[in-house]
């Protein structure tokens, strides 16, 4: 990933660059500019949630492994965002969990799309889905419904990072079952999920695939009690915490 001269030892080396994966996803043609907008509103929360991972979110991250390894069908939706930030990281995730990657645009257009998934292609991935765009979640106005029949459609259990809140709650309807990363505990998208990740992206990713290696060999009943005991009030409540008393 290519950066700017940005010194490690400045105090906030980790959000320029972060700034900096956004503007060059735009520039790139991955991301929208609705999507410097959404890393906006990321950045503030993470300020404020004291830019770490805190332990309701490392225990989200382990019940959202859980989730992934114990699904018939899981599928991991990604978006212009998740492409400038995390593409190696969700690759090695998806590769982890044995998750599908499906591309979901808010602002879906074809060339996007095709661009993204070659990007993905570039970092490893494999039977990227979202082209075929062959199915649709009830309930949503026509190019954010789009789906693959044989991806989110069919799937069991769907992370949805940075997902807004709309479609959250329309897959949520479907009955999967919603892991969402978001920053903001307060989001439509973080209350409608069944695991709430609030957590950056960038350490939220890799922290669910050192978990997923952690279970890899575990039997149903360990990972159905770590699905089981996860409260996501509890988590969301830890995290509204956080911001008050940090
Ligand atoms: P609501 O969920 O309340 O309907 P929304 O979905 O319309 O709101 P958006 O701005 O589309 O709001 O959502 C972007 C969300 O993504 C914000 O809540 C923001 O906190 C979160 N976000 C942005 N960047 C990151 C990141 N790097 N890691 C985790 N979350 C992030
Ligand atoms: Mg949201």
């Amino acid at each position: 990933m290519t950066g700017p001269d940005i010194p490690e030892s400045h105090p906030r080396h980790e959000s320029l660059l972060t700034r900096h994966r956004i503007e060059d996803g735009v520039d790139r043609g991955l991301t929208s500019r609705q999507g410097l907008i959404a890393q906006g509103r990321g950045e503030a929360f993470d300020y404020l949630l004291g830019e770490e991972t805190i332990p309701s979110a490392d225990a989200a991250e382990r019940a959202a492994a859980a989730h992934l390894l114990s699904a018939d069908h899981p599928v991991i939706s990604v978006n212009g965002n998740v492409a400038a930030l995390a593409p190696g990281e969700t690759v090695a995730l998806a590769e982890a969990t044995g998750a599908d990657i499906e591309i979901n645009l808010f602002n879906r257009t074809d060339e996007r799309i095709e661009r993204i998934a070659e990007h993905f292609r570039n970092y490893g991935a494999e039977g990227i889905k979202g082209l075929a765009a062959d199915a649709r979640i009830p309930g949503l106005a026509h190019e954010r419904a789009k789906v693959d029949a044989d991806g989110i459609a069919a799937a069991d259990v769907v992370l949805v990072p940075l997902e807004d809140g709309d479609r959250a709650a329309a897959l949520a309807e479907m009955g999967k079952t919603e892991v969402v990363v978001d920053l903001n505990p307060l989001s439509r998208s973080a209350r409608t999920a069944a695991v709430p990740v609030v957590d950056n992206l960038l350490r939220a990713v890799p922290n669910m695939t050192a978990h997923a290696e952690d279970l890899a060999g575990a039997d149903p009943d360990t990972l159905g009690s770590i699905v089981e005991s996860f409260d996501a009030d509890a988590a969301l409540s830890a995290a509204e915490d956080r911001i008050r008393n940090l």
